[in-house]
């Protein structure tokens, strides 16, 4: 904390890292690290939950799907408390018959499929690069064992292009990026590579524990300091440079890039990961009848939108710790154990 506390001096400005991870989010508040950061660093959350950032429209097709006599949808647990308009979610949709159930992971609705073969298991498969990969498995090991009653509804996400997306707005000065560690086990370095070279805004992809944190920020602070920009690695126990091979080879045999919806960021280009052709039949969204859903307005007061472009801190929303709380979330940002508003609910009312 020295060399922060001394960096932080003698950049002699205001300094915003903006961290892309809801994990590093949880972590940085649950260890108290925001609050021990000279007062001109301030840490924003970005887009890093992948509960939060799943649009609205996915959920309610999702809830159509559970709604279909034989079909029955796995999802993750946070998935199922996300309201949308009406302050409808998935557990709502299951109290009134919809067959929806909570599992730890994709094998489980792969299993869950080979159980019940006289339903149609349809897994919600959200996340980023970290969670893909397991994905793209079950997709292949379906496809492999024959298996015809299996399905995801694809709403997978790339960080990369979301960082480029939130720096062509500029709607937020971001002096540093801290990178996921979990995304970067898989993809590497090298995607990252792009901001310091094309805007000139310094990278380091850190891991989890506190002292992580510490070092990257650290990183960070150096290079502003330097006037450089380049992506560094504090998390060398747990990433490469060329990421994870083998991981990237099954998620690039079942997915491919696509352009994705983002709560709060909306289309961006490329960012999103869909069923490639040849497992067509395993994408619920192409071999299933789903409805057509418009734009959902959501939940109208809610600001998870601003909060995930780091545009306003959960207290800036009118409804934070007052209607919405992790006991009767108003938005994904307050459900998710990785969301921005419930960390600073449970963490941080009184630190900004
Ligand atoms: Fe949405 Fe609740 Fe966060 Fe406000 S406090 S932005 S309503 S999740």
């Amino acid at each position: 904390m020295a060399d922060i506390a001394r960096l932080a001096k003698d950049i002699g400005r205001p300094v915003r890292l903006m961290e892309v991870c809801g994990t590093h989010t949880m972590s940085a508040f649950r260890s108290g690290l925001r609050s021990l950061l000279p007062a001109s660093v301030r840490l924003i959350s970005g887009p890093g939950c992948p509960v939060c950032v799943t649009p609205d429209r996915f959920l309610i097709q999702a809830m159509a799907l559970a709604r279909m006599p034989t079909v029955t949808v796995a999802t993750f647990g946070d998935l199922v408390r996300v309201p949308v308009a009406d302050g409808y979610s998935l557990e709502r949709a299951r109290s009134e018959g919809a067959s929806v159930e909570v599992v730890y992971s994709p094998a489980d609705a792969l299993a869950m499929a080979e159980r019940f073969p006289d339903r149609v298991v349809v897994f919600l498969g959200v996340g980023f690069e970290t969670t893909a990969p397991a994905v793209a498995w079950t997709v292949r090991q379906a496809s492999a064992r024959g298996l015809a009653n299996y399905r995801v509804l694809v709403a997978h996400k790339t960080m990369p292009p979301a960082m480029r997306a939130l720096l062509d707005d500029n709607e937020v000065r971001i002096d540093g990026f801290l990178c996921p560690g979990h995304v970067s086990a898989i993809v590497g370095t090298h995607p990252f590579e792009f901001i310091p070279r094309e805007y000139g805004i310094p990278c380091a992809v850190a891991g989890f524990e506190a002292p992580d944190m510490i070092e990257a920020i650290a990183m960070l602070l150096e290079m502003i300091h330097a006037g450089c920009a380049e992506v560094r690695n504090q998390y060398r126990r747990g990433v490469d440079a060329d990421g994870n091979a083998q991981a990237l080879a099954v998620m690039n045999e079942a997915l491919e890039p696509c352009d994705a919806e983002w709560r709060g960021l909306g289309s961006i280009p490329g960012s999103g990961l869909r069923i490639r052709d040849a497992f067509s039949e395993y994408d619920a969204g192409r071999a299933m009848e789903l409805p057509s859903i418009p734009a959902v307005a959501g939940v109208s007061a809610c600001q998870c939108g601003a909060v995930l472009r780091g545009v306003i801190t959960p207290e800036g929303c009118p409804l934070f710790g007052a209607s919405c709380t992790p006991a009767a979330p108003q938005g994904a940002c307050m459900v998710s154990s990785e969301g921005a508003c419930a960390a600073h609910f449970r963490y941080a009312r009184s630190i900004h």
